[in-house]
C-alpha cells in the first residue's frame, strides 16, 4: 500500500518531467503518455495520505530517479518459450506498475515478423522499445532501424557482440554472461560424489542437448560446462550434442534416443535449458534410469518445474537464469535513456548474475 502510494506520487513528479525531458524531441510522443494508466490512488490524494516526512524525501527521490513515462513496445522472440514467459510477465508486472503503457509482441520465431512490429512499434511513435531478437545475426538490422528512428532501445536475452552494439549510444543489452552458467553447470557435476565419473571408468561421458545454436547462450553454456570438467582435470567423452532449440519435446526425443543407443554409457546429461532437461528427465525416467544413481542430469534457468524436480531428486541441479532481476534491469537500463542516458563503446552490456541451484538452497528459489 505505502509503495503503491509512492508510486503514484513519483509517478506524477516523472510525468512531468518526461514532457520537459523530452520538450526537444522531433515528435510529441509524450503527449500521449498514459495519464490514464496512473494507479487507481490518484496524485492528489498522495501527499495528505502519507505522514512521515522520510517516506516524502524517499518519493521525491524516487521521482528524481525515474525520468520518464509513456509508450513501450516489447518484441519477444516468440511467446511460447518457458523461459521468456516467466521473463515476459516479469516485464509486464514491472512496466505496468511503473504506470506505463506497454504492448508485447510475439516475434514466433520468425526474424521477418519481428521487423514488421519493431518498425509499426516506430511508426507508433512508442518512447522506447525492448526487444528480445528473434536473430543474433539481425543484430545489425534491428540496430540501424531503431537508431535512424533514433528510438531508446534496450535488447535482451540474446546479445549481440560489443562491436555491433557500439553502432547506437541509445542501445544497451540487459542479460546474464552465459559463461558463467556453463561454468555452473560444470560445477554441479564436479560437486558430486564422484564428480560425474559414475561407472569409474576415468572419464566423464555425457551427452549435451542444446539451445538453438545461433544463441550465445547456447554456446557459450555448451563450451563452459565442459571447460568447467576438465579445468578441474577431467577426462571427459561426448557422446552426443544435438540441438534441442530450447524445446522440451525436442529435449524428450534426443534423451530417448541417446539413451537407446549409449545405455548406461551415458553418465550426464547436460542440457542448455530446463525445459528440454524436463523433457529428458521423462526420457530417463522412461528408460529405468535414476538419477543421481546412475545418471545426473542438468539445466539451466530455474523454471519452477525444475526446481520441483531439484527438490525431489530428479535433477542433479540448475542455475537461477534470474527473469526478475533482468527484467527489473531492462527497465531500469530503459529509464536511463528515456532520462537521456547514453552508452559508450564497450560498456553497453549489463549483466545480471547466475546462481547455482542444488537441493540445500532450492527453498530459497521457491
Ligand atoms: C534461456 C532459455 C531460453 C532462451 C531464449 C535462454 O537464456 O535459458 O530457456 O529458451 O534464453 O533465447
Amino acid at each position: 500500500m505505502r509503495s503503491k502510494k509512492l508510486m503514484a506520487l513519483a509517478l506524477a513528479s516523472v510525468m512531468v518531467f518526461s514532457m520537459a525531458a523530452c520538450g526537444s524531441k522531433e515528435e510529441p510522443a509524450t503527449t500521449e503518455a498514459p495519464a490514464a494508466e496512473a494507479p487507481a490512488e490518484t496524485p492528489e490524494e498522495t501527499p495528505a495520505a502519507e505522514p512521515e516526512e522520510a517516506a516524502k524525501e524517499d518519493a521525491d527521490a524516487a521521482a528524481a530517479e525515474a525520468p520518464a513515462g509513456g509508450n513501450i513496445g516489447v518484441c519477444i522472440y516468440k511467446f511460447d518459450d518457458a523461459f521468456m514467459t516467466t521473463y515476459r510477465n516479469a516485464l509486464q508486472e514491472i512496466l505496468e506498475g511503473k504506470g506505463y503503457t506497454v504492448t508485447f509482441m510475439d516475434g514466433k520465431n520468425d526474424q521477418a515478423e519481428q521487423n514488421n512490429q519493431i518498425n509499426n512499434f516506430i511508426a507508433q511513435k512508442v518512447d522506447a522499445l525492448i526487444i528480445n531478437p528473434v536473430m543474433t545475426s539481425a543484430a545489425d538490422q534491428i540496430i540501424a532501424t531503431v537508431k535512424d528512428a533514433g528510438i531508446p532501445t534496450v535488447l535482451i536475452n540474446r546479445e549481440p557482440t560489443a562491436d555491433q552494439m557500439s553502432a547506437y549510444d541509445k542501445l544497451v543489452y540487459v542479460g546474464c554472461d552465459a559463461r558463467q552458467s556453463g561454468t555452473m553447470q560444470g560445477e554441479l557435476i564436479l560437486d558430486t560424489p564422484n564428480k560425474g565419473d559414475i561407472n569409474g571408468d576415468g572419464k566423464v561421458s555425457y551427452i549435451m542437448i542444446q539451445g538453438d545454436p545461433e544463441n550465445v547462450d547456447a554456446q557459450y553454456r555448451t563450451e563452459f560446462s565442459v571447460k568447467a570438467l576438465t579445468d578441474a582435470g577431467m577426462e571427459v567423452e561426448e557422446l552426443d550434442l544435438q540441438r534441442g532449440d530450447w524445446d522440451r519435446n525436442k529435449g524428450q526425443e534426443i534423451a530417448q534416443t541417446d539413451l537407446a543407443k549409449f545405455g548406461d554409457e551415458i553418465e550426464v546429461v547436460f542440457c542448455n535449458n530446463d525445459d528440454m532437461a524436463i523433457g529428458a528427465l521423462q526420457a530417463i525416467q522412461a528408460a529405468g534410469r535414476t538419477v543421481n544413481e546412475d545418471i545426473y542430469l542438468v539445466g539451466v534457468d530455474a523454471l519452477d518445474a525444475a526446481l520441483n524436480e531439484v527438490e525431489n531428486g530428479n535433477m542433479t541441479g540448475t542455475v537461477l537464469n534470474d527473469a526478475k532481476g533482468q527484467a527489473e534491469g531492462a527497465v531500469q537500463a530503459m529509464e536511463d535513456l528515456l532520462g537521456g542516458k547514453t552508452y559508450a563503446a564497450g560498456e553497453q552490456s549489463i549483466y545480471v548474475d547466475y546462481v547455482k541451484v542444488t537441493p540445500d538452497n532450492v527453498a530459497d528459489f521457491k
